[in-house]
């Protein structure tokens, strides 16, 4: 590589505007990506710093115009650079341009104005005031300026700088003084747009029970050795895992180092973040996407100047600028927020342990029901796995029922609630207790089963459901298999076969019909769509102003509601046969997740789980509230037909509004993959789930390979064939390395 592109003010809007310089042979060995050089800029050749984003082998400008780099910047080890080098990192791993990874890395500034708010607070008590102003007083040609101030001080004690300098004429030389007299402390506090006032959250002494002091234990241990590696909490619901992650993260900062807690969802889980404020004060801010950009700018400049010490946030607060970075914690590291949704399609889980090793950071994942990827790396000694069997002060973890739907369908009851539910919900509304009923959001393609037997119509490839179509068609989004929906079910011959579809909505109705005397609060993405609506809602019902909470699994993780002692999953089988090979995963969690909501109080709690899957592995082991059970089955399909972990699938989805245009270049891509060295497995070209978006055709590959850098080498192949040999200009190619859910 012969050139390099340096930006030279990272944080502004336009990161695009880079510029090409020369590396002479002396830096070759030196100038790496995310390192820091000095250039020469502009006609005068002032000698300034920049950051190298990227190299190149060809000049984009004559090549006599493009000056050397002067050299390598001294204090090169700043956090612009260690983020540089992780957007890079990105960028390869995950397939985008560097722009795109930069941009998801690196706060941009806005020409937001930085805001400034002093305070000058008096630090005389009220004699030592009065002596003082009797002194000033005595002084011949004294400053009335300095009598105005310390009269005004004697009275309000605090005042804000501009009304001194504003309101009073004070000038600020004499706030200095009196400053440096000791008789004033200005708190230069930057007006910080700090989003949450400290002091609101829970105090409370926790001692660590046996399981909870080995855990912190072995990290602490490991940092006494300088190991810093990636650890996998298993804890069962209410086991404590928050209570560990305290712990390690007081440590942590007593170290001299800093924090960063990535949550799923700020708005769910804010109990869990008022945990922090009360544990740890001002030492900790927040990020989250509903704040301004401003806003969260100002966070990540108090995290680079120091003065705060964690950063407790979703996805993106892994990029906060700490510079002295010593543990990254995912809570709840099996949620699929995790994984970015626009390009770079990241995963915060893989970039927070790259992160992590360029910083000399430990990750720390924790859930109850941990995804199979990690767990598969736990096994196999690639993480450190810490387990948590109990809930703390011995809780009992609540008792789960199945309900079999197809029962209820033989004994002519065609209703989705089943009579035991319905007899057990309307028990708790007699004795005033709350009941919580489950919808899964995903899987509403519509799948389609059999409500007599249960049996659900498959790919005979992929073994994952087909989803139904217009015109009766059945249709695989792996491979594009296609067959028409049968009249009666191929299993035990009845007619009661069809499409599987409901939604929240829909369920409440039902409920409503069936308990008109009970108050239902309903929560999902059209309840929620303003500012604080998942919090009212669920306050509401904290404060028992509602007897039924009708959800998706936005209300699997959040409050703690003692009262609950019923918990009802209304169809399990929604997210069963979601059609992609993460159904049986995404069911047992929310179905463990879900009775992890009952008995939290005092009252031990029950689960019903309605399915017309009774006997399905997932459905089992969600019942027995047993993980291992879970994912010995679980991983023996991912074996079987090659999933991830126990492979490695890129995704490549091909859009164009012309539809033609979309099915060629799929077509080219698979054949460009047909010849590639290693016999790569590619499935498809075949439609998505949604085939077209606002007019926009899309077509789909997936590569299933056990080595990820193979599948890289492909996405670069890709990249390089797009550069060169593409004469379709509207056709978009987008990657997305181990997706977590279908297209
Ligand atoms: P998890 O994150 O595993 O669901 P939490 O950390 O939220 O569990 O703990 C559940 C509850 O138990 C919290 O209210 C927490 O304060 C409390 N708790 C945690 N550890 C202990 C302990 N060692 N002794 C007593 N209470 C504890
Ligand atoms: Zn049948
Ligand atoms: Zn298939």
């Amino acid at each position: 590589m012969k050139y390099a592109d340096v930006i030279i003010d990272i944080s502004h809007e336009k990161l695009d505007k880079t510029f090409q310089y020369e590396i002479p042979d002396s830096l070759t060995d030196k100038v790496e990506i995310g390192t820091q050089v000095v250039i020469p800029f502009g006609r005068g050749e002032r000698k300034i710093k920049g950051y190298v984003v990227d190299f190149s082998r060809e000049p984009k400008i004559a090549p006599e115009k493009i000056k050397p780099v002067c050299g390598v910047a001294k204090d090169s080890l700043a956090i612009e650079s260690q983020l540089i080098a992780l957007a890079a990192w990105m960028k390869r791993n995950y397939g985008s341009t560097m722009n795109q990874a930069l941009k998801t890395v690196i706060p941009i500034k806005k020409k937001e104005n930085i805001r400034e708010k002093k305070t000058v607070t008096f630090l005389l008590d009220e004699a030592q005031a009065k002596t003082e102003f009797t002194q000033l007083m005595a002084r011949k040609n004294h400053s009335v300026a300095k009598e105005r101030l310390l009269q005004e001080l004697m009275e309000h004690r605090s005042i804000s700088w501009e009304d001194i300098t504003g309101r009073l004429h004070v000038p600020s030389s004499v706030i200095r003084d009196f400053e440096k007299a000791g008789w004033v402390e200005v708190t230069s506090a930057r007006a910080y747009r700090n989003p949450i006032s400290v002091g609101e959250g829970e105090k409370k002494q926790v001692i660590l029970n046996e399981e909870q002091k080995q855990a912190v234990n072995t990290v602490l241990e490991d940092w006494n050795q300088n190991i810093f590696t990636t650890y996998l909490l298993h804890g069962v619901t209410g086991s404590g895992k928050t209570q560990v992650y305290m712990e390690l993260i007081d440590a942590c900062i007593r170290r001299g180092k800093s924090a960063i807690v990535l949550i799923p969802e700020i708005a769910l889980t804010y109990q869990t973040v008022m945990r922090f404020y009360g544990r740890f004060g001002n030492q900790v801010s927040i990020i989250n996407s509903r704040m301004s950009p401003g806003e969260r700018f100002d966070q990540f400049e108090r995290a680079k100047s120091g003065d705060i010490r964690i950063m407790v946030g979703p996805r993106s607060a892994l990029f906060t600028p700490f510079s002295n970075l010593g543990l990254i914690i995912i809570d709840e590291e099996h949620e699929t927020t995790y994984k970015s949704e626009t390009v770079p399609k990241y995963h915060a889980r893989e970039t927070a342990i790259a992160r992590g090793m360029m910083n000399q950071a430990s990750v720390v994942l924790g859930s109850a029901t941990p995804s199979v990827e990690s767990f598969y790396k736990a096994k196999s000694g690639t993480y450190k796995l810490l387990t948590l069997t109990k809930r703390v002060e011995n809780k009992p973890l609540p008792e789960c029922e199945i309900v079999d739907l197809r029962q209820e369908l033989r004994s002519g009851n065609r209703s989705i609630l089943s009579r035991r539910l319905t007899e057990l919900m309307e028990d708790r509304l007699k004795k005033k207790e709350q009941i919580m009923l489950f919808v899964n959001r995903r899987g509403l393609l519509g799948f389609v089963s059999c409500r007599a037997c249960g049996h659900v119509i498959k790919c005979p490839h992929c073994d994952v459901s087909l989803s139904l179509h217009q015109g009766n068609k059945m249709q695989c989004h792996y491979c594009g298999y296609e067959v028409s929906k049968p009249t009666v079910c191929p299993e035990c011959g009845s007619k009661y076969i069809g499409g599987f579809k409901a939604g929240t909505q829909k369920f409440e109705e039902v409920v409503k019909q069936r308990f008109p005397q009970a108050r239902v609060l309903r929560m999902d993405m059209d309840t929620t769509r303003g500012k604080g609506g998942h919090q009212e809602i669920l306050e509401a019902f904290s404060n028992q102003e509602a007897d039924i909470l009708i959800g998706t699994q936005m209300i699997v993780k959040g409050h703690d509601f003692p009262n609950v002692t019923l918990v009802g999953v209304l169809a399990a089988d929604l997210s069963l046969n979601a059609g992609d090979f993460h159904s049986g995963e995404r069911t047992f969690q929310l179905l463990t997740q879900a009775a992890g909501r009952a008995g939290r109080g005092n009252t031990p709690g029950q689960v019903v789980f309605q399915t017309y899957q009774p006997q399905h592995y997932s459905i089992v082991a969600a019942k027995e509230q047993d993980y291992l059970k879970f994912y010995e089955q679980e991983i023996v399909y991912r074996k079987m037909l090659g999933y991830p972990p126990a492979a490695h699938m890129l995704v490549i989805l091909v859009t164009s509004p012309m539809e033609e245009h979309a099915v060629a270049m799929a077509q080219n891509l698979a054949e460009l993959v047909e010849k590639s060295q290693e016999k790569v497995v590619c499935m498809g070209p075949s439609e998505p789930s949604v085939a077209k978006i606002n007019d926009i055709y899309r077509r789909v590959l997936y590569l299933k390979w056990p080595k990820y850098q193979v599948l890289v080498q492909i996405k670069d192949k890709i990249e390089q064939y797009l550069l060169e040999k593409n004469d379709m200009r509207d056709v978009s190619v987008w990657f997305d390395f181990d997706p977590m859910s279908g297209f």
